[in-house]
């Protein structure tokens, strides 16, 4: 893959964040629109592909953890909110510390339950996948569920069953439920006979989706990142 060769020639241990979705199109998940700017200048010309409203986040390879530094903008709504929200973000503390590498720009993923899919390679058993609810389920409640590579079906779905939080996904207290089809879809994608894991097996040490918008009908990868081996 053209894309994990460019990183290592770059010297990177980590795709940058476009570079990753690339790879998640490539195996059919679903990520938004988006275009990559090097400064407000571009802005304008960069955007026009593009439907409002956008995201903006900073592209650092010194900078893991986007929100954290104050670098990711939601719901941004014409040229203008997003050259002064990179402006603006230019000169928080952490961004202006950090080597930035540009920005980027993508359409907003339609409303859903946030979710985290991801893999790992463990020195016995090789490829694995895993999922769970997003936010403090993950963090907190550390309600995952992770399977050997490669995965069926079944597998995915039961998966998915055996969240805590599986209640959540059909609709519980007047949610919209998610679509359990498009979830298991992705996990597929990652962890199945032909997945990213497996077909990546000795390139990839990692993989994070986080979150995966699950709305009614689609699942949409909004954050990606990939650690080489
Ligand atoms: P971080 O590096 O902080 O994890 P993310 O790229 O995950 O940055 O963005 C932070 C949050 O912003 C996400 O968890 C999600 O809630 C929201 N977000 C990011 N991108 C999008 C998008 N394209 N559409 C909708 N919400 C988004
Ligand atoms: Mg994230």
């Amino acid at each position: 893959m053209n894309l994990i060769n460019e990183a290592r020639q770059q010297g990177r241990a980590a795709l940058d964040e476009a570079a990753g979705k690339a790879l998640l199109a490539h195996y059919g998940v679903d990520v938004p629109r988006t275009v990559v700017v090097k400064d407000a200048a571009e802005v304008a010309a960069a955007m026009k592909p593009l439907k409002l409203p956008v995201v903006v986040k900073v592209i650092s390879p010194d900078i893991l953890h986007k929100s954290d530094a104050g670098g990711v903008r939601v719901n941004l709504k014409s040229v203008k909110e997003v050259s002064d929200a990179i402006a603006a973000m230019s000169v928080l503390p952490k961004i202006g510390a950090a080597h930035v590498d540009g920005w980027l720009i993508e359409e907003m993923a339609p409303a859903g339950q946030e979710m985290v899919v991801g893999g790992l390679r463990d020195p016995q058993f090789g490829p694995l996948v895993m999922c769970g609810l997003g936010g403090i389920f993950v963090e907190v409640l550390a309600d995952v569920a992770f399977r050997i590579c490669p995965i069926t079906r079944l597998d995915a779905e039961e998966m998915i069953d055996e969240l805590k939080g599986a209640a959540i996904l059909k609709g519980a207290r007047g949610r919209k439920p998610a679509s359990r089809e498009a979830i298991v879809e992705v996990l597929l994608k990652i962890g199945g006979e032909n997945g990213l894991m497996m077909r990546h097996a000795q390139d990839i040490a990692e993989a994070d989706i986080n979150p995966l918008i699950v709305s009614e009908t689609a699942a949409v990868a909004v954050d990606a990142r990939f650690i080489l081996t």
